[in-house]
């Protein structure tokens, strides 16, 4: 790890970051269960140093959603503002829980809602400025941090009874083992992917079945099937995958929060004939205890259960693990308090020996999560057994570097950043209020 100690005052100078803008920013989505009208929009946010380098991080919420999310980024800059980026990195748990313990806005979460989708926005605003400084992309910049320097990132407060700073730590440097072997694999084939992009709801059987098909000849072996509007459209849709897709094939279904509890355990077990590995977001984001449940009635179907996108933050990641609440972790770096806070839940979920399967899709939810697992492989779980990383292939077309996907493998990045840049000239076409797309539907 290259340090700046030997030229402080002037690396100080250059690094000192101002957040220049957060932007709103929409985009179209297909549709999913809960969000019927979905206007994929982002608050984008540019830090920039007085030396010229940038860094760029976002969250994404739904239409106006992000026009209150932008406007906590906005409250948080005086927190970034004036700082170097050497100040925030040489204690970053330390920054870490300034941004969320505020005095004033810590009352609008705490570490959770729009003030922690905001913190995340910023904090993945650092890491990309970060690992541009070190030349590095962010996954790199990781694998290549000692297990202490790894541990400094993270806040363990409300996480020790389940995982100390020493228990983190240990785990990091037994991981070490085989680390480089890894790296190289990554490099070489990547790191598996499952789709979604092939059935959404409301896709018509024939788009179901071209899309598949086209899915299967580009090498995809694994297959997301929304489901949760209708049963018997369900167990027909899902028929119809399972069939497409053959029997040695994985089929995952997602229900974005459909149903209450005794609703998800029926309503799933009349889906068991197609042999889904997990059932993910069957109810309330919130209900650990409900999860329990639906897990314990499912477990004898072999279907697990996986959540976590819309899980607030590490200590309700805690409780799902300790619950035994889900059987598949699904991250989200635009959900919780980005790389620190995911470190977190990553080590967590190793420790309870749950795989870690990134929630990804959304705006540039893709291009970020990738360096996560990566990590995840290469220092921390050294298993890919039931483990994969959802693609939805959608907006990638509006980033700088956009994910590189090789035989239904994400292929890691190398170019130095957290991946999360957008095109100026898609920035300028989404911008809120002014930009093109906005004047091409109507708004609400
Ligand atoms: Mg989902």
């Amino acid at each position: 790890m290259r340090w700046y100690e030997p030229h402080e005052e002037e690396v100080k100078f250059l690094c000192c970051c101002f957040c220049e803008e957060a932007l709103g920013l929409l985009f179209l989505s297909p549709s999913a269960p809960q969000h019927t009208d979905p206007d994929y929009s982002a608050a984008y946010v540019v830090l920039e140093t007085d030396g010229g380098l940038r860094g760029f991080g976002l969250t994404f919420t739904l239409g106006k959603g992000t026009e209150i999310v932008v406007c906590a980024v906005q409250a948080m800059t005086g927190l970034v503002v004036g700082k170097s980026l050497e100040e925030i990195v040489r204690d970053f748990r330390g920054f870490y829980r300034l941004l969320t313990s505020d005095g004033q806005m810590r009352w609008l979460g705490p570490e959770k809602g729009v003030i922690h989708l905001a913190t995340a926005a910023l904090l993945n605003a650092v890491w990309d400025l970060w690992a541009r400084m070190e030349g590095k992309p962010l996954w790199k910049l990781l694998v290549d941090m000692s297990p202490e320097r790894l541990v400094s990132c993270i806040d363990f407060r409300y996480i020790t009874d389940v995982l100390t700073e020493e228990e983190a730590l240990e785990l990091l440097v037994k991981a070490q083992e085989g680390k480089r072997q890894r790296e190289e694999e990554m490099l070489r084939e990547g790191y598996p992917a499952y789709t979604t992009s092939c059935a959404w709801l409301g896709y018509s059987d024939q788009q179901l079945k071209q899309l598949c098909t086209d899915a299967l000849k580009g090498g995809w072996t694994k297959f997301k099937v929304k489901v949760g509007a209708d049963l018997d459209d369900d167990v027909r849709r899902c028929r119809l995958i399972r069939q497409m897709i053959g029997p040695d094939n994985t089929l995952m279904i997602d229900a974005n929060q459909r149903w209450d509890v005794s609703e998800a355990i029926s309503w799933v077990s009349n889906l068991a004939e197609v042999k889904p590995l997990w059932i993910e977001e069957p109810t309330s984001p919130d209900d650990i205890l409900g999860h329990a449940a639906i897990s314990k009635a499912l477990a004898p179907l072999g279907i697990g259960v996986a959540t976590g996108e819309q899980c607030h933050n590490r200590v309700m990641f805690k409780q799902f693990l300790q619950a035994g609440a889900l059987q598949f972790v699904q991250i989200d770096s635009c959900r919780l308090g980005s790389v620190n806070e995911n470190l977190a839940v990553l080590l967590m979920a190793h420790k309870f020996r749950v795989p870690v399967c990134p929630h990804a899709g959304g705006v540039g939810l893709c291009e970020l999560v990738q360096h996560l697992i990566l990590f995840d492989y290469i220092c921390v779980s050294a298993s890919l057994s039931n483990r994969m990383c959802e693609y939805v292939d959608h907006l990638h077309e509006h980033f700088v570097c956009p994910v590189v996907i090789h035989n239904a493998r994400y292929m890691p990045p190398k170019i130095p950043g957290y991946s999360c840049e957008m095109l100026e000239s898609s920035v300028k076409k989404h911008q809120y209020p002014d930009g093109d797309a906005w004047k091409l539907y109507p708004k609400k």
